[in-house]
């Protein structure tokens, strides 16, 4: 059954994150935040460890470790850099995609690419007018002949746009809800491009930007999915992996925010205060209580109940957590030390907030929860798709 378990595996596999995150991301985190451009380099260490393919099966050279320990992966780059997360997780989301949705083919050409970290993939779906409604999207796709479609649009937020090398696109090629299409492209594939990096709010030196398709010619072999499976891809990508990868960030960015605090109320002068006192105690609960409700949430996932709800509420919970605890960890500092813009606090405030928008604001989080609470119900999509797995093994 669910719960939230600690077992020496993967706390083994935390340490290994853990000794990445510091000799490999730590030394280039100030230069990220004060270069604010896309870390290639980075994303290319990112892929090679491999942690893309958490939760791919071995059949596919994957890791196959499953969601629980996809989400100690995430949390422990969290911990140390927003932005490596992000890059992580951004990648897993649309692998998550081809897993489900994928051919035989497509499978064996693209998941053991990605699990050697050869291939790093995008999801595209956001756009300039679109964001949390999907169905609102422009992009088109059309079918051209026999073995070709033609893609147009502009695509925008994507994570990963810069340094991915294959993108996960959902265009429209028919109007209604059941006229979205996924398709495959190659970022080298003519008529893909990417217009200049634009750095935002924060997670300096991930790529979330624009991607321009121009009479971009895609062979039918690279359709994920028949015509009109594009919002069920788009749904099931970003509840069964986006949800718990922006929760499992935010955890991570709260652990970290906390671990500050600890540091700097190791100063007699604040402790007596009893407004620090109270702050501390709130830091702490929300990040017990995020804890318990996303490893709890995966856990489900993990082990193949349906958990829909439970994956977005963490996220929405978590989230909200990552966001007060951010702020309150600045005020905990002080301004000596807090508002300075190379203190970890201020860049951990402002990457907590970025992480409110992908897989859906939290207005979004709580308007899809009342649709579950009032019984506007589907099979949830963790049941219709989820493998379900006992405890995965991690290797040594
Ligand atoms: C760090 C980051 C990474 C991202 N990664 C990707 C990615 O990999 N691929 C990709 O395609 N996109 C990505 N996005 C885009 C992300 O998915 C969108 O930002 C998100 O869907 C919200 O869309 P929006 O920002 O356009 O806001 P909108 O959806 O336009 O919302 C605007 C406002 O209206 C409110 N609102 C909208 N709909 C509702 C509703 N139904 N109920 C209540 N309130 C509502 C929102 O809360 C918000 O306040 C990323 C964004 C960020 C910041």
């Amino acid at each position: 059954m669910a719960g939230y378990r600690i077992t020496e595996s993967y706390e083994d596999l935390r340490k290994q994150v853990r000794a990445f995150a510091a000799e490999i991301v730590r030394p280039l985190v100030p230069i990220m935040e004060r270069d604010r451009e896309v870390r290639h380099d980075l994303a290319k260490a990112i892929a090679r460890q491999g942690w893309t393919s958490a939760t791919v099966d071995p059949e596919y050279e994957g890791l196959g470790l499953g969601h629980y320990a996809k989400t100690v992966i995430l949390e422990e780059l969290a911990r140390e850099n927003g932005a490596a997360a992000a890059i992580a997780q951004a990648g897993i989301i649309p692998t998550g995609a081809l897993v489900h949705f994928g051919t035989d083919e497509q499978k064996n050409t693209w998941l053991p690419a990605i699990a050697a970290g050869d291939c790093l993939p995008a999801i595209d779906v956001t756009e300039p007018g679109t964001g949390g409604d999907v169905l609102a999207m422009r992009s088109r796709g059309e079918r051209v002949d026999e073995r070709t479609y033609v893609l147009n649009g502009r695509k925008v937020c994507v994570g990963n746009s810069h340094v991915a090398t294959l993108h996960l696109v959902v265009v429209r090629t028919a109007e209604g809800s059941g006229g979205l299409t996924a398709f495959l492209v190659e970022a080298d594939r003519p008529g893909i491009s990417c217009p200049a990096h634009v750095p935002f709010l924060g997670l300096n030196g991930f790529s979330c930007g624009e991607v321009a398709l121009t009479d971009c010619r895609v062979p039918v072999a690279n359709r994920v999915g028949e015509e009109g499976d594009g919002l069920l891809v788009a749904h099931a990508a970003s509840i069964l992996y986006g949800r718990p990868n922006l929760a499992a960030l935010s955890l991570g960015l709260q652990q970290a925010a906390w671990e500050g605090v600890a540091e700097r109320v190791k100063d007699e002068r604040l402790r007596v205060h009893q407004t620090i006192q109270q702050r501390i105690g709130d830091i702490h609960r929300r990040l017990i209580t995020s804890r318990v409700v996303l490893y709890d949430a995966v856990n489900r996932l993990d082990n193949g109940l349906a958990c829909d709800e439970e994956l977005i509420a963490a996220k929405l919970e978590v989230v909200k957590a990552a966001e007060t605890t951010t702020r309150e960890a600045l005020n905990v500092h002080g301004a000596r030390e807090g508002l300075f813009v190379d203190h970890p606090a201020e860049r951990r405030f402002r990457d907590a907030h970025c992480i409110e928008f992908p897989a859906g604001t939290s207005d979004f989080q709580r308007y899809r929860l009342s649709l579950e609470a009032l019984g506007r119900r589907n099979r949830p999509l963790s049941e219709r798709f989820a493998t379900p797995r006992q405890r995965a093994e991690v290797p040594a």
